[in-house]
């Protein structure tokens, strides 16, 4: 089995300064028995390439170079020293209205670019409430994740959108259904869909990785705001080591 993930998307924050959390991190984590991926601002991933960890962009543009201003092409976030890019993160799909079809073709640029796809899917409130959750992941699968998807160039994180920055939390048994949910369409589509790792994403800290660690196909968590500080993020690769 891969190594879990620790992932930290520091979404739009950080300056240069902040790279000091992240050399705080590396003395604290040098020798992590998983792996630690931060998806700090596109601005910083040069700064951050010769660190310990795996660096990674928050988005991609699904060309590989042309008149799309303000937007970066996969290339571009690997030759900065990028190994992996968040594709559908909530925030775009709802900032930037991206669908499912833009998502598998961000996804396919990014392994063009020899860069691991972290690929967001997740309901709302509304969806969660309604019951339709179950069905959201799937069609969100089925149109997110590009049929060339292995376990070595792909990881998928749920994230319940109405989980996400709120400190809402689903119960563990939420958590644990849909994980179990993922990984069945996974193997029943990849050869390697046992492999593939999914992440679980919506305020995690260190009070509750433990937790959300135990439960059965959680390889790891997706952090936003508790990734931004070392002393946040910390308590959580320690949580995700022990579990
Ligand atoms: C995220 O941005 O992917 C996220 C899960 O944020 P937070 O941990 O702040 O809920």
């Amino acid at each position: 089995m891969p190594r879990k993930l620790a992932a930290g998307n520091w979404k739009m924050n950080g300056l240069r300064a902040s790279l000091a959390e992240l050399k705080t991190l590396e003395e604290r984590h040098d020798d992590a028995s998983v792996d630690i991926l931060i998806c700090p601002p596109a601005t910083l991933i040069s700064a951050c390439k010769d660190m310990l960890f795996d660096i990674g962009g928050q988005d991609c543009h699904s060309a590989t170079s042309g008149a799309h201003t303000g937007d970066l092409s996969a290339q571009m976030l690997a030759d900065a020293g990028a190994s992996h890019v968040l594709t559908g993160h909530s925030e775009r799909r709802t900032d930037h209205g991206e669908d499912n079809a833009t998502v598998a073709a961000k996804s396919r640029a990014a392994y063009a670019a020899d860069l691991m796809a972290v690929i967001c899917i997740g309901e709302t409130l509304e969806e969660r409430e309604s019951g339709s959750t179950l069905s959201v992941i799937d069609t969100q699968l089925a149109g997110s994740v590009p049929d060339a998807a292995t376990a070595q160039n792909t990881v998928i994180a749920y994230e319940p959108v109405w989980a996400i920055g709120t400190g809402k939390v689903p119960t563990l048994d939420q958590i644990g259904e849909v994980h179990a949910h993922i990984r069945a369409r996974l193997t029943d589509r990849f050869t390697d869909g046992a492999e593939m790792r999914i992440l679980y994403g919506g305020s995690v800290k260190g009070s509750n990785a433990a937790d959300i660690f135990g439960v059965p196909h959680v390889d790891g968590a997706l952090v936003g705001g508790a990734s931004l500080k070392a002393d946040d993020f910390s308590p959580i690769i320690t949580a995700l080591e022990k579990a």
